[in-house]
């Protein structure tokens, strides 16, 4: 099956008399003992509908959580006490502000690498036990080159992890280039209406998934049954939702390259996520209130276009511009979109 008609079908009960097409709600604390679910912080059907579906569609078993940052949280503790973690200096904020935290109580060594240089990340990978990539990163649309920077991750015996947020298994499938772990935070594209939070971790290697499920199962990071089924029911439109983000961002960014007023319009290429940077920060801050069709939120991913300035939060990287906003480009009339964000750009200059 190609990803489009496995994200319809993946997921779903038997073409059986009297199934219903769509894996039910199951509403459940514990189950008859006996069999193999027993209770319900080690599994319910719902999560497994939903975990079935992105599975296949990243090509690795699935682990649901109850945010991205909840299935992040678990990846970092897979390192060992100290050990060294390579991660983007531009990764999303939460992912840092983990490591920093670990780091703080000494468990963990990070080292923050400006992960467009790829060299430098090959150089930084000697003894760190983790490398964590995300590509692209968040909000500064680096893309990382993964294929090399795993070969050089494996030769030094570590795993690696993508954060595969903003690609989405439409676009990039990092488990094909050999890395271990996919990290998705679910809350964006995956379930993509901007209704629930949930996260997912994918892999191929058996041992690394029975690791973590034993940690999902201890540690209680589970999602609402609710949401799981909220996102599947999500994830059955994926394809068409990424392909007309994309559709539309591309047009976007053609049209923002023509603006004089703007220093830098970041697009990696691919996806529906844009950053542009206006010469500084209160012209920034202008632009994120003057639209009117454009949601001044943070998140992304969701079918409604959002923007936001990322340097309104404390926490984001300082090398990050001022004037950054990030625009996560929804599934609406591209023309629409552009009529508004034009406006909110001149109506700033003015
Ligand atoms: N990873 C990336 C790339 C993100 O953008 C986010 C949230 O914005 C997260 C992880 C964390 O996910 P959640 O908010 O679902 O905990």
């Amino acid at each position: 099956m190609r990803p489009a008609t496995q994200a319809v079908h993946l997921g779903r009960p038997p073409h059986e008399a009297d199934q219903p097409l769509n894996a039910p709600i199951t509403m459940a604390s514990t189950y008859v003992a006996g069999g193999d679910l027993e209770y319900g912080r080690y599994t319910n059907p719902t999560w497994t509908a939903f975990e079935d579906a992105l599975g296949g569609l990243e090509g690795g078993r699935c682990l649901a959580f109850a945010s991205g940052l909840a299935a992040v949280g678990t990846l970092f503790d897979l390192v060992g006490q100290g050990e060294k973690v390579v991660a983007p200096r531009h990764s999303y904020t939460g992912s840092v502000l983990q490591l920093g935290d670990l780091e703080l109580r000494g468990r963990v060594t990070p080292v923050l690498v400006d992960i467009t240089d790829t060299d430098a990340v090959v150089a930084a990978c000697e003894d760190a036990s983790l490398v964590w990539l995300e590509s692209p990163t968040n909000p500064a649309m680096e893309v990382a080159d993964v294929p090399t920077i795993t070969a050089a991750a494996h030769d030094a015996g570590a795993y690696v992890v993508v954060d595969n947020t903003f690609a989405t298994p439409i676009l990039q499938r990092p488990l094909e280039w050999g890395v271990d772990l996919v990290v998705h935070s679910a809350t964006k594209y995956i379930a993509g209406h901007s209704d629930l939070l949930m996260g997912a971790v994918l892999t191929r290697d058996d041992q690394l998934y029975d690791v973590l499920k034993a940690r999902r199962d201890l540690f209680g990071a589970i999602p609402g049954t609710f949401e799981a089924w909220l996102a599947l029911r999500g994830l059955r439109t994926l394809q068409l939702r990424v392909e007309k983000a994309q559709a539309n961002a591309q047009e976007l960014v053609r049209r923002l390259r023509e603006r004089p007023d703007l220093e830098e319009v970041r697009y990696p290429g691919f996806g529906g996520m844009i950053a542009i940077v206006l010469p500084n920060g209160g012209l920034a801050d202008l632009v994120q209130h003057a639209t009117e069709l454009w949601v001044y939120a943070t998140s992304l991913g969701g079918v409604e276009s959002t923007l936001e300035r990322r340097r309104r939060w404390k926490a984001e990287a300082s090398t990050i511009p001022d004037g950054l906003i990030r625009l996560s480009v929804g599934i609406e009339d591209v023309e629409d979109l552009w009529d508004d964000l034009a406006h909110a750009l001149d109506s700033a200059r003015e």
